[in-house]
């Protein structure tokens, strides 16, 4: 299928080629007609498959048709609500791209900013609005945003805006817009809160689901390291100088772990930038440009701060601590080998992180390879899975030189 079988108009098309964009993808195809008949939807894919213009480009379509030549007095008709600035900042760059050949205007809110320049913008009017939860309601609180003229509502990452605690926000701004409008739901996962919010909310949806959370993220080579938890610095270092070269992206569970990590690549003479949650906007911005830019080819991040957050081009992902949560490994791996390009993750397991291993292998139904050929191998004894299964009765010999071999043989990963 190609974009002009998707009905879509000729400045759509031309925005759309101009970005380099050849065919749509798997969500597109599915969303897009959709979302053109005016239908409710919920649809379940990750950042990398092309959501973001699975929404834009229908939304503006419509928005297009119904154009009011462009003149003063623009309403919002179209609101797309974020988690998070970043993922706003992007939505944002998305449908100005798209829609730089029609009058469709688009502007973001979102905190952590100065208010009154948002205010500004908003007076003038616009069409497209992209916010997060918070600034919203606040703008909305002192008047500057009226939301009678809401044609489609999307809420975007919906399972993130639910962990992050925006549930009362989403359910206040829904109830804020018309009962008429087109809701659209994206979901990187859909558990059983995002499934009730959009039973609440949503009327009669089409379901829409592309393979990716599960299966693991297609043309990325994945490699286990398992090592102690006191090696993985020089773990990392070790990779950087003799193996992972180009972009990389490291992901560390928390904020501390994050900055440590960056101050020992810093000194080591990397190029490496962070952000995570305690950054202010300004500062996470500059680290996401330089890091956009080349000016620093290691990005250092907590999963919250860099959900969503598209870069390009990506030749590694590092998960230098193992997720908890088994989707949170596709979605960090997905990183890389977006739009159907190639890349490699190597994730650091110490004994500490072995059950992750087990529950992420179970969820993308493959064994991860193991790397044994390194300098900082984690200690054989080192075994708090409960259900290894030994092998046979025979005992490890004593003063054999290794029982590696022997422990490789168990294989419980
Ligand atoms: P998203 O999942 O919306 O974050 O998009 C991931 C990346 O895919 C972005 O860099 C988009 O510019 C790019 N993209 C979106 N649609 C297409 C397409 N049809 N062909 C190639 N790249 C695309």
């Amino acid at each position: 299928m190609n974009f002009k079988q998707l009905h879509l108009n000729r400045p759509i098309l031309r925005a759309i080629a101009e970005k380099g964009y050849d065919n749509p993808t798997p969500i597109q195809e599915l969303a897009i007609p959709v979302i053109l008949e005016r239908k409710d939807i919920v649809a379940s894919a990750q950042t990398g498959t092309g959501k973001t213009a699975a929404f834009a480009l229908p939304i503006l379509q419509q928005l297009y048709d119904k154009q009011d030549s462009g003149k003063k007095g623009k309403k919002i008709r179209a609101l797309i609500i974020s988690p998070t600035r970043e993922l706003a900042i992007q939505i944002e760059e998305n449908f100005k791209a798209y829609s730089t050949h029609t009058l469709l205007t688009s502007t973001l809110v979102f905190g952590g900013t100065a208010i009154d320049p948002q205010k500004e913008i908003l007076k003038k009017g616009v069409d497209i609005l992209i916010a997060t939860p918070g600034r919203l309601l606040d703008l909305h609180k002192q008047d500057v945003i009226n939301l009678d003229y809401v044609e489609t509502l999307v809420l975007d990452e919906a399972d993130l805006m639910l962990d992050m605690g925006f549930i009362d926000d989403v359910k206040k701004i829904e109830r804020l817009c018309p009962s008429t409008k087109q809701t659209l739901l994206f979901s990187a996962t859909i558990p059983y809160k995002v499934e009730q919010l959009a039973n609440g909310i949503l009327d009669n949806p089409t379901r829409i689901e592309v393979s990716g959370t599960t299966s693991g993220a297609k043309g990325v080579s994945q490699l286990l390291y398992f090592v102690p938890k006191k090696d993985k610095n020089e773990l990392c270092l070790h990779l950087l100088r003799n193996t992972i070269k180009g972009k990389i992206i490291i992901f560390r569970r928390t904020k501390y772990g994050v900055d440590k990590l960056e101050q020992t690549l810093l000194k080591n003479g990397y190029k490496a930038v962070s952000i995570h949650g305690d950054k202010s906007q300004s500062m996470r911005q500059e680290a996401l440009n330089d890091f956009k830019k080349g000016d620093a080819n290691i990005f250092i991040a907590t999963d919250v701060a860099s959900r969503g957050i598209d870069i390009h081009d990506i030749d590694a992902v590092i998960n230098f601590d193992l997720p908890s949560v088994p989707e949170t490994y596709v979605h960090r791996i997905g990183r890389t080998a977006r739009a159907g390009g190639t890349g490699s993750s190597y994730s650091f397991c110490d004994a500490g992180e072995k059950n992750y291993v087990i529950a992420i292998q179970k969820l993308i139904r493959k064994h991860i390879s193991v790397e044994e050929n390194h300098p900082f191998p984690l200690d054989p004894k080192a075994k708090p899975i409960k259900h290894v299964k030994k092998s046979g009765g025979s005992k490890h010999k004593k003063g054999r030189k290794s029982n590696r071999s022997k422990v490789k043989k168990k294989r419980w990963y």
